[in-house]
């Protein structure tokens, strides 16, 4: 059997994906997702920007009924893993990480994104209760309150000015003593007053009790050891975009992919290959919220649905 169309990673993209394929007719569609499905928000402990949810929910509450509305219209779910996506004229190649394969008419990539960790004592044992990757996310938690940034990139800079206007102050936190943030990003963060930079530092460790971080200590290159009382650590040290389904067995990959892989898109979802759509995290220039994620989903499955329409029919 070939399916209508394969979607690959079950977090907010693909399930919506996977809602708006069944529900928009297409008859045979399968989500791989080679956890439980729900993505990186499950690991959220508390979510306050989902649109019309409100009161205190975490990311796994929010995750919970998306699977079940799903399998209502007929999604099915496997759980495992995808190695790649090859295509041959027309039809899709999903190779499974248990050696089987499976074809299809089209394809969803949803398999996100994961932020890199810096890797200090502490930063997985606190990930969610006080240490965290997500400034719009987690950052009106601390208003009023001081926190420190880890990194010197634009995601660093721009997400410090952005906790600056809610945070009593901000650390942040480089390993060099120059940035690779664009100028004029710099020169902001350079003139905002409650922003103190700690540079030629790297995080040693981020401690606390069971209600969560308490302090990081920074060592710099003298080996000097500085103390700092935060509530809240933000790492941003790059990311890495989970496109490795789209490689080849030659190394290539199947459709086009920017300089920071990731997986070139237009409005629709549409990459470079017929029938092959991306959203979420992993497309450029994802806005990394669950909304963005879910909205992408909902797009990529209603041209996926006229593609396969188009193909089978016409
Ligand atoms: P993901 O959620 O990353 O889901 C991808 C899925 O694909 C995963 O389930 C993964 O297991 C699966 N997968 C990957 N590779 C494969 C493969 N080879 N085979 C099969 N399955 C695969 N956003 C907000 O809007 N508000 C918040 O408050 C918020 N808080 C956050 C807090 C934390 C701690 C983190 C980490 C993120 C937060 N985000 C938040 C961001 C949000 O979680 C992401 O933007 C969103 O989950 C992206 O959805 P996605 O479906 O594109 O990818
Ligand atoms: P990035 O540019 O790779 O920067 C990562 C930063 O983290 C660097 O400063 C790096 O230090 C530091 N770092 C890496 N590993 C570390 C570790 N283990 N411990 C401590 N520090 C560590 O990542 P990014 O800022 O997420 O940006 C990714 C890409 O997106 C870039 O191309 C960026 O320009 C782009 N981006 C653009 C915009 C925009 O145009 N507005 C906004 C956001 C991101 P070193 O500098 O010493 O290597």
């Amino acid at each position: 059997m070939i399916l209508d169309c394969a979607i690959i990673g079950g977090g907010p993209a693909g399930l919506t994906a996977g809602l708006y394929t069944t529900r928009g007719g297409l008859e045979n569609v399968t989500m791989f997702e080679k956890g439980m499905p729900g993505g990186q928000i499950t690991a959220s402990s508390e979510i306050e920007n989902y649109p019309g949810v409100t009161g205190e929910i975490t990311g796994m509450d929010l995750m919970m009924p998306w699977p079940d509305q799903c399998k209502k219209f007929g999604l099915k779910h496997e759980m495992v893993e995808v190695k790649y996506v090859s295509k041959e004229e027309d039809i899709f190649t999903i190779h499974l990480s248990d050696g089987s394969t499976q074809q299809a008419h089209s394809v969803i990539v949803a398999t996100g994104s994961s932020p890199r960790r810096a890797g200090f004592a502490g930063e997985d044992e606190f990930f969610g209760r006080g240490v965290s990757t997500c400034a719009t996310c987690d950052g009106f938690f601390y208003k009023g309150k001081e926190v420190a940034v880890i990194g010197g990139g634009d995601t660093a800079l721009e997400e410090a000015l952005y906790l600056a206007k809610i945070c009593s102050k901000v650390y942040l936190v480089h390993r060099r003593d120059t940035f690779r943030a664009a100028p004029n990003t710099i020169k902001r963060v350079q003139n905002t007053p409650n922003i103190e930079l700690i540079l030629n530092s790297t995080p040693e460790e981020v401690y606390g009790d069971t209600m969560g971080v308490t302090g990081l200590k920074v060592k710099d290159t003298q080996g000097n050891i500085k103390d700092i009382a935060v509530p809240g650590v933000f790492v941003f040290v790059g990311n890495n975009i989970n496109n490795e389904t789209l490689k080849q067995e030659d190394g290539s990959f199947l459709c086009e992919l920017n300089e920071q892989g990731q997986v070139v898109v237009d409005i629709n979802m549409k990459t470079s290959v017929a029938g092959l759509f991306a959203a979420g995290d992993i497309r450029l220039n994802a806005p990394k919220q669950v909304v963005c994620a879910a909205g992408d989903g909902a797009v990529a499955a209603l041209q996926a649905i006229a593609y396969v329409d188009e193909l089978l029919h016409s």
